[in-house]
This record gives structure tokens, C-alpha cells and sequence, in this order.
């Protein structure tokens, strides 16, 4: 099937998943060139997410984004703030103070406002970045003080899990986390968004109260990854 038939069938199954709500659609579209993206939007997708700052840059010199939100879904390094800020409309991937300041004064110099979504650890994977959920109410009190940056809410990656319904669990979790600091009101904040399942668990996410979700191979298929040695090709597969 094509990229458009995906698209469908997925929105489809989203429908399914959550009748009559409205859940976005984010294409993680890393390894997919200008041309693929394009038709994933022709073909209805909310937003596109990249991980790769470099392969973002150029692929939104090609104007491959265009007519959609774009979204940085990966790790983000402190030397890459720079070139990240005010190109994203949504940094999913905000996973620690010192990040947040450093987008704060990025886009104060910018004269604009980041929006940005914190990214949750939220089964405490040493691997893994993303703030402990022990650390949120500190850095939410600490954003409330941002002048630049607007969080939207948040995001999370759970551990690769090979039985279906595994990762459940942390998905009711993490929409305890958002409910919860939704209710407190924190300046500055605004839980619009919950970002969390991907290809293989969008549907249980969604039942947990997802309302955006980032799907790449069940849009493009299979990502054609180089040879690798075993350790790093179990590791980027994950990516
Ligand atoms: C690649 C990626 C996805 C999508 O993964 P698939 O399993 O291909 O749907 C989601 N989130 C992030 C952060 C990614 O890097």
C-alpha cells in the first residue's frame, strides 16, 4: 500500500479508537525524503515530526513541511538549540531545565514565544532521556517563570514492549500526570496536548487519552536503516 491508503487507514483506525474526538496526526517522517512527505500531507496527516535536527533543516530548505505544523520529536542537544528554535512550532522533546532556559533565551533574542511539550521518562529507562515525573512539578514551577517559552503539554516514549497492551500502563500514567497538572494551573502552562503511541501502540494510547500520536511506519513503511552492528541497529530501531 501507498502512503496515501496509509494514511487513510490509519485515520480510520484513529476514528475508531476514539469516536468523535479529535486526535492529531503527526507523521514522524525521519529517512523519508521531501517528495514522501509532501504526499503524506497530500494525503491529510495534522503535522510532520522530525528527530534529526540536520535532516530537518534541509529537508525544510526543500519546503517539504510546507502547509503543515512542524514538530522535533528526538533528542535534542544544547548545541542545537539554536538552530531548532522558531523553525519548530512544537518542540515535543523538552527534557530538562537547563533545556528549557536555553530555548527561553533563544527565542527571546528571536522575539518570539517557543512552544514546546516536556518529555517524560516515564518508566524510568536509564537509556532514555526525558525528566522523571518526580522532577515535573519543579520545572513546571520554573517554566511558569519563562518568558519565551509556552509549555502545550507532554510527550513520552515508552520501552520497546513485544506483547500487545503492554505499554498501557504507562500510558494511563502518563494521562494521570496530565489531568493532574492541568488542574493545578500553572502559569504559562497549558495541557493541550498529550503525545504518546506510535505505529505499533497508537490505538492503546489513544484509549489512555493520547490526543496526538507520532506514527512513521505504518505510514511509510519499513525505514530502510544501513547495516549496523546488532547493539546499534536494536537501539535505532528504536528511533
Ligand atoms: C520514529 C519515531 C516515531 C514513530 O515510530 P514508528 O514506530 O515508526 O511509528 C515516534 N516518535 C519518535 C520520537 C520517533 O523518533
Amino acid at each position: 500500500m501507498g502512503i496515501t491508503e496509509n494514511v487513510a487507514a490509519i485515520k480510520e483506525r484513529l476514528e475508531k479508537a476514539a469516536p468523535g474526538r479529535r486526535v492529531l496526526l503527526v507523521a514522524a517522517t525521519k529517512m523519508n525524503d521531501a517528495d514522501r512527505v509532501r504526499q503524506a500531507i497530500a494525503a491529510g496527516v495534522d503535522a510532520c515530526g522530525e528527530n534529526r535536527v540536520q535532516e530537518l533543516l534541509e529537508k525544510h530548505g526543500q519546503g517539504a513541511y510546507t502547509g503543515r505544523p512542524l514538530h522535533f520529536i528526538g533528542h535534542l542537544q544544547k548545541n542545537k538549540v539554536r538552530q531548532i528554535v522558531g523553525v519548530a512550532d512544537l518542540i515535543e522533546s523538552a527534557d530538562s531545565r537547563d533545556l528549557l532556559r536555553r530555548i527561553d533565551a533563544r527565542a527571546g533574542e528571536l522575539g518570539i514565544i517557543q512552544d514546546v511539550l516536556l518529555e517524560i521518562n516515564i518508566a524510568g529507562e536509564e537509556s532514555k532521556s526525558g525528566m522523571a515525573p518526580e522532577d515535573l512539578p519543579g520545572i513546571l514551577a520554573y517554566a511558569a517563570g519563562l518568558g519565551a517559552v509556552r509549555v502545550r503539554g507532554l510527550m513520552s516514549i515508552p520501552p520497546i514492549c513485544e506483547e500487545p497492551g503492554g505499554n498501557r500502563p504507562f500510558f494511563a500514567r502518563m494521562n494521570e500526570l496530565f489531568v493532574d497538572i492541568a488542574a493545578k494551573k500553572y502559569d504559562n502552562v497549558s495541557m493541550d496536548f498529550l503525545s504518546m503511541g506510535m505505529s505499533g501502540d497508537f490505538e492503546d494510547a489513544i484509549r489512555e487519552g493520547a490526543n496526538l500520536v507520532r506514527v512513521g511506519t505504518a505510514i511509510f513503511g519499513a525505514r530502510p536503516y544501513p547495516p549496523k552492528t546488532d547493539e546499534s541497529a536494536s537501539r535505532s530501531a528504536r528511533l
